[in-house]
């Protein structure tokens, strides 16, 4: 009998190990936040064709899969790919093409700088970022053009001050906008003079004419800028995003990474609706990492600037309400485009007035308990009583916790009490069950941990303030996970392919250097990505 036994155990194991499954990767002695309906934690992943086979402990996966590419992670936390529900990839790329200019000490500094790109790339062009007079030793007068103008006599060079509000140009760029002393194009004191003539710093709108001078991108500039954009997203670890609004001519780009294999961000690309977009994408569809199935449309302008559009006028300029950007026949037009084809609609509302504009529209084409999706970017200041139509419409409120912690320092300003009413995460959440969290980047860091700690803890990344920014809209860390993974899928109605880790869905996946989960709150900032992986293929290790 006790023969009989052993052989029934000797065959069972034989068996056993020849019924081992192939595995492309396995990864072992993780900490993975599966992200799944019971948040269960397991230490093991099978890995084939891209798709998670199974999750579980490592006896288990061990057990029954086998695979040339183990990894052991050594307990390094695993997540799912961080997902960007809201941001602009294009507008990342042109970012990472300019001369970083932050933290100069010096205007000498800032010249070096500059050469030093030109020698690298000869380029046709120089754009750089990030200046800041009152750090240089030079003094925090503005400098003249004089040497810049020496240095590159023949190639426009535009370099925009860390806020954006003012650049230094040299002549050539001056000579291609075509602006000259006492031009009546430009308002009063937008152009620093000296002696009679300009002195090469502009402020404001001049300042901003000068973008009007760099070529626009071709096709192959753009998928230079998309590829290097895609590993700046990876580093972070991000393994999926929402592209907030884009025209045909560069999403054809995008298409032809994506046929061509190089597009390995799983991107969901909103519309910019034109008569080009909307001729050529009617329909929704997937394909590799692509999908498309929204419009992006604005209702107002930012809050800084005091473009959004409140119900009662600005607390600091009463005479205004702020600029409404659609007006009620278009925003209605599109609305019923995007009904008769199943698309998404997403519209950027800031202002209470404008979310309100916007919760009405949608309502005259949504059923109570519908799936449709349709979503209102930032949400930020919802008027007593309009909250609630989120959850009977079942209209999505897409956040950026990053917003909260830029502008709680002056939003009271702008409007007074009424900032009791702006960024209210957590109650907005309860309309659902779910919201979904990107950046807005380039406006933000594109750094995903940024938002998961602005959500969690409220306060910038200077601490401030201390105790968090109305602390009852919170998430918990639990909460915010989900708003950049699971949640952010299912903002795209791609919550049955990723956003977790379970069977059947995509190998995305993010490794980190230390838990956010249980990581004391202030040193989540510092948090470093370790590894991510698309599909299955490791696509960033540091
Ligand atoms: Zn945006």
């Amino acid at each position: 009998m006790k023969n009989f036994v052993w052989g029934i155990l000797l065959i069972s194991i034989i068996i056993g190990c020849k019924m081992k499954e192939n595995a492309d990767l396995i990864i072992v002695n993780s900490k993975a936040y599966t992200v799944d309906s019971l948040f269960s934690v397991q230490t093991a992943i099978a890995v084939r064709d891209g798709k998670i086979m199974e999750t579980g402990s490592d006896e288990d996966i061990l057990g029954k899969y086998k695979s040339d590419n183990v990894i052991d992670l050594a307990g390094f936390p695993l997540y799912p790919g961080f997902n960007d529900a809201h941001c602009h990839i294009t507008g990342l790329g042109m970012g990472l093409g300019r001369v970083d200019l932050r933290g100069a000490t010096s205007y000498k500094e800032v010249l070096e700088r500059l050469v030093k790109r030109h020698k690298e790339s000869s380029p046709s062009y120089l754009e750089g970022d990030g200046w800041n007079q009152t750090l240089w030793e030079e003094g925090d007068d503005f400098p003249d053009n004089k040497e810049l103008s020496r240095l590159f006599p023949d190639i426009p060079v535009i370099l925009y001050r860390i806020d954006y509000h003012a650049v230094i140009v040299n002549d050539a760029a001056i000579r291609a906008l075509g602006i000259y002393p006492g031009d009546k194009s430009i308002p009063d004191g937008e152009a620093i003079m000296q002696n009679g003539t300009f002195k090469g710093v502009f402020l404001e709108n001049t300042a901003e004419r000068f973008r009007q001078v760099l070529p626009v991108p071709d096709k192959n500039e753009y998928s230079r800028l998309l590829l290097a954009a895609q590993q700046e997203c990876f580093r972070n670890g991000l393994t999926s995003i929402s592209h907030a609004g884009e025209d045909a001519e560069v999403i054809e780009v995008m298409e032809e990474l994506n046929a061509s294999g190089e597009l390995k961000l799983r991107t969901d690309i909103w519309l910019t609706p034109n008569q080009a977009t909307l001729s050529k994408y009617s329909q929704p569809f997937s394909r590799g990492r692509i999908r498309i199935g929204t419009i992006k449309l604005f209702a107002d302008g930012a809050l800084g600037s005091r473009g959004a559009l409140m119900i009662e006028p600005y607390s600091d300029m009463p005479q205004t309400k702020g600029i409404p950007v659609i007006g009620a026949n278009e925003f209605d037009s599109l609305c019923r485009w995007a009904a008769e084809r199943e698309f998404q609609v997403a519209i950027h509302c800031i202002g209470d007035a404008a979310n309100r504009f916007a919760l009405d529209t949608y309502a005259k084409y949504l059923d109570e308990g519908n799936d449709l999706r349709w979503r209102i970017e930032h949400a930020q200041i919802i008027a007593p009583g309009d909250l609630e139509k989120f959850g009977k419409y079942r209209i999505v409120p897409s956040i950026q916790p990053t917003h909260a912690t830029s502008d709680m320092l002056w939003a009271d300003e702008r409007i007074g009490d009424r900032l009791r009413n702006a960024y209210m995460y957590k109650e907005l959440l309860d309309q659902l069950g779910w919201i979904p969290s990107g950046t807005d980047f380039p406006v933000e860091q594109v750094n995903p941990l940024y938002t998961f700690f602005a959500a969690v803890s409220r306060r910038n990344l200077d601490m401030v303030p201390q105790g968090g920014f109305q602390m009852e809209n919170a998430l918990s860390r639990e909460e915010a996970l989900r708003s950049m993974t699971i949640w952010a899928a299912k903002a795209s109605f791609e919550e049955a392919l990723k956003g977790s880790l379970e069977p059947g869905k995509y190998a995305d996946f993010v490794v980190l250097d230390k838990d956010i989960m249980t990581l004391d709150e202030d040193s989540i900032p510092a948090v470093k990505v370790l590894k991510t992986f698309v599909n299955g293929e490791l696509v960033y290790s540091n």
